[in-house]
């Protein structure tokens, strides 16, 4: 042990050089900076230490690494608050539970890329037992990939009384899960419907909180998004039929709107085929489909009258969607969101319903380094939101399309 440290130690005299690379700072010019919190920036440069940002302007620290992202846009990290990252098609399929692991484990893999090119730093996963795995790989630094928050397996009305279902978020907790998901509704294909009991979403709910967890509900009629608001859950998936006064008791209690009004339903229908005959993916549901893009649009456009009421971005990515998360911000925009707002949903907004507005989510002295880069700006042409350029997570470089870089792409 003593000869491998004077190893070592003689080894770092040797190479001052190559010690000092590792210590180098990292400069983002940049001509126009989107903060995440509604800011714009001009003519500045981004200084990262390590995984975060040390600081914006000033200075140019000597022997600094450089990329030049003038004439892009510059944005936090995106973050998606509902992306099934496992699911995948295998043979122009939509692939199932016969699977060889380790081929699904790949699949997965092929879309954490994919998402993490797309400019999206950080999903949460609402849910599947094997995340985590996907989870731990991504954390341990070797695959590119968003960072991943997971629930875990999902809770449902079939998971038992309510004190059963108290023990399950005990148990979820134990397992690693970094937050709680519960089916209160039936699926839009189904209608909707509430499913758990008001006693049963008041359990899930109520004990997460006292554990510190966050409970994000599938809920799609208003009555089940009114039993999860007023059981204090924190956020309400689709919510495909809520109504104006349920948006109004959201707004008051904090709770946190999930509209997935731009990928999900457009992906499944334009990969029908691949859907069709699995599970209750039927004819009478592509059916239903086709009328929820315009019933989703119509409910998200009611919520933006709503002032106060806080509107996550989450895509409800499926097999087929992965890479194409932004599509969803694109469908916000068209649908009148203020695209300056539309853009603090998908960063700071995000960031904060789950918990994480410290780390993520805004470009600001501190932050963890989520940094990306667009052709265009996105508040000003929704879809340069399609055209991703450079992605840095943690300080670390995964993409860099721009010309003009001194700094060398590390990490493809
Ligand atoms: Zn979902």
């Amino acid at each position: 042990m003593l000869r491998l440290l004077g190893f070592m130690l003689g080894a770092a005299a040797l190479f001052p050089t190559l010690a000092a690379a590792q210590d180098r700072a990292i400069i983002l010019k940049a001509s126009t900076v989107l903060d995440g919190k509604g800011q714009i920036i001009h003519d500045t440069v981004i200084v990262i230490e390590g995984s975060k940002i040390s600081r914006i302007g000033g200075e140019v620290p000597a022997g600094a690494i450089t990329y030049d992202l003038t004439g892009l846009t510059v944005t936090p990290g995106w973050i998606d608050t509902h992306s099934h990252i496992l699911w995948h098609f295998d043979n122009g399929r939509l692939a199932g539970k016969n699977e060889p692991p380790l081929q699904a484990m790949l699949h997965a893999v092929d879309n954490a890329v994919r998402t993490l090119d797309a400019g999206f730093t950080t999903i949460q996963s609402p849910g599947a037992p094997d995340d985590k795995y996907l989870r731990d790989a991504i954390a341990r630094g070797v695959i590119p990939g968003p960072r991943i928050r997971t629930s875990l397996e999902p809770l449902s009305e079939e998971s038992g009384t309510p004190d059963k279902i108290r023990e399950l978020v005990r148990e979820r907790k134990q397992q690693g899960a970094d937050f709680i998901k519960i089916f209160a509704s039936k699926s839009i294909r189904e209608g909707g419907a509430q499913t758990m009991t008001d006693a049963q979403i008041q359990a899930a709910c109520g004990e997460a909180k006292s554990l510190g967890l966050r409970v994000l509900v599938h809920a799609h009629s208003a009555a089940s998004a009114k039993a999860a608001t007023l059981a204090g859950c924190t956020a309400i998936e689709h919510g495909a039929y809520l109504t104006d006064d349920v948006f109004d008791l959201m707004a008051k209690n904090g709770t946190y709107y999930d509209p997935n009004i731009g990928l999900v339903l457009q992906n499944y229908l334009a990969n029908k085929e691949k859907f069709l005959g699995i599970e209750n993916y039927n004819e009478e549901g592509f059916a239903f489909m086709e009328k929820g893009v315009e019933i989703v649009r119509d409910t998200f456009q009611k919520a933006l009258k709503h002032k106060g009421l806080k509107i996550v971005y989450g895509t409800d990515a499926v097999a087929g969607a992965h890479g194409r998360n932004y599509e969803e911000f694109i469908a916000r925009v068209n649908a009148g969101q203020d695209p300056m707002e539309a853009l603090e949903s998908a960063t700071s907004i995000s960031a904060e319903s789950m918990g994480m507005q410290d780390q993520i989510g805004s470009i600001a002295p501190g932050m963890e380094a989520n940094i990306v880069a667009f052709d265009g700006n996105p508040v000003e042409d929704a879809s340069a939101a399609r055209r991703v350029i450079f992605v840095m997570k943690g300080g670390r470089v995964y993409e860099n399309l721009a010309r003009g870089s001194e700094g060398t792409q590390r990490n493809k």
